[in-house]
């Protein structure tokens, strides 16, 4: 059996190895299990100057984890200011967010031939190569420059807009045209593939590009709800609402997020619903992310500000409505907090897909759920249908739906559950792997 090489810019360090962990870690996990596998990229480490030119190899199991070092240099114009301050703005359609510098695409074009040259030797004849993700665009064609003639996948994690906005970056059409280099491209959704067609075919170009939805591992995340439901943090949590109701949100501290807007339809709740005042916590898990990029720093005080503004308003001596929380949660005790929340409130302004959605889902008691509001312009919003969705720009939209969620009969709530829970059970990390590989292998 063919060998598989797996390349994302972050490789999961040791303790994401051997612990449960997010969708792509799980997903490309369970394929690699019955195989032997190679996973490539950074080592997580920056040093100042020349950096070790070595490969650190780590063999755990039947998978080799081969990783490299970034210089600090490379790690500010590549990772920080291209991927995260250009590629990551543009494909979630915040033009005004764009940051463009020529140095900065210089040294990710750089580090992609790095990668590309530190994996070629590396590789067997017949291994099965799949890239991962907007860090990643050009390693295809470095690849291909070097000679590597085997067959490459690639898939784009997030998601990306048609030509009319992509064309906005002056470097686009070099992107595409490096991308055409893949045998096959993956993306989460029907509307991101025909965007990518819509490009390719502006610079007459063409590749198959293809959409498969990632997924979680339900079952073993509903099981961690389960066994958590009385941990002690889920157990001091719900000794501390008094019988309120608890709306969750969970997610990194990014402007894609959609975080101030949810605040605000949450404070329409209370003005408009006043039999909710007291009634009910918003509970916002958002662990601060990308520290280093000033549009975090500034969304940091904006939600600091709105939090505090509606705490300032409507809060008494014993009811806080929003806790705000910058800390990031372990799984487990997430997926306990999950089980016990009466809403989750996943709210979006653009995801790839949003794997929160799915992991509320899965860790509902089908005789008692919770109600799911989902932003319509999520990845995951043509799988889960049966949530409450919204358009996350409008607040009031997102009050009304907490007012229906809130006031949702028990039978209600079960039938929209059963319907989420097929589509998440159905469609797990372990398929998303093994249906872009199947699809992959008979390309060409
Ligand atoms: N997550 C976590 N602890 C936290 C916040 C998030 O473990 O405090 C996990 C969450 O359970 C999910 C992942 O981080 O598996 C976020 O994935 P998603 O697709 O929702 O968003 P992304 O961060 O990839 O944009």
């Amino acid at each position: 059996m063919s060998r598989l090489v797996l390349v994302s810019n972050r490789v999961p360090d040791v303790k994401e190895r051997v612990q449960s962990a997010g969708g792509l870690v799980v997903g490309l996990g369970e394929a690699v299990r019955d195989t032997e596998g190679l996973w490539f990229g950074w080592s997580g480490q920056h040093r100042e100057n020349a950096v070790s030119s070595d490969v650190q190899i780590e063999q755990l199991h039947r998978v080799t984890f081969a990783t490299v070092d970034l210089t600090t240099d490379q790690h500010t114009r590549f990772y920080e200011n291209f991927a995260n301050g250009t590629l990551w703005p543009l494909c979630h359609y915040r033009l005004e967010m764009i940051r463009y510098r020529r140095e900065d695409y210089e040294s990710y074009r750089e580090v992609n031939t790095l990668f590309a040259r530190k994996l070629a030797p590396l590789l067997q004849e017949d291994d099965v190569i799949w890239v991962h993700d907007y860090h990643l665009m050009t390693l295809g064609a470095e690849l291909r420059a070097l000679g590597v003639r085997n067959r490459i996948g690639y898939f784009l994690h997030i998601p990306l807009p048609p030509w009319s906005v992509t064309r906005v970056l002056p470097c686009a059409a070099e992107l595409l045209r490096d991308l055409t280099q893949y045998d096959l491209i993956g993306v989460q959704t029907e509307e991101d593939r025909e965007n990518f067609n819509s490009c390719f075919s502006a610079i007459g170009l063409f590749t198959r590009v293809e959409h498969f939805p990632i997924g979680i591992a339900p079952e073993e995340f509903r099981e961690e709800a389960r066994r958590n439901v009385d941990a002690p943090e889920v157990v001091r949590l719900m000794d501390s609402l008094r019988g309120r109701k608890l709306v969750i949100g969970v997610d990194r501290l990014d402007y894609s997020k959609g975080i101030p807007e949810r605040i605000k339809g949450f404070e329409k709740l209370i003005r408009r619903y006043p039999q909710h005042e007291a009634k009910v916590v918003m509970l916002q898990i958002a662990p601060v992310s990308r520290a280093g990029v000033s549009a975090y720093q500034h969304l940091r005080r904006e939600v600091d500000e709105l939090s505090g503004h509606v705490n300032a308003t409507f809060g008494t001596f014993d009811w806080t409505p929003v806790r705000f929380l910058t800390q990031s949660v372990p799984r487990h005790v997430l997926a306990g907090f999950h089980r016990r929340a009466d809403i989750a409130l996943v709210t979006p302004l653009r995801d790839g897909m949003n794997l929160v959605a799915k992991e509320y889902v899965a860790a509902q008691d089908g005789d008692d759920p919770g109600v799911l509001i989902l932003s319509s312009l999520a990845g995951a919003a043509p799988e889960l249908k049966a949530a409450l969705q919204v358009n996350p720009y409008d607040p009031d939209q997102i009050a009304e739906a907490l007012h229906l969620a809130l006031t949702m009969k028990k039978e209600v709530r079960k039938k929209r559950w059963r319907f989420l829970n097929v589509e998440v059970q159905r469609n797990t990390a372990a398929r998303w792997a093994a249906e872009f590989l199947s699809v992959l292998k008979e390309v060409r």
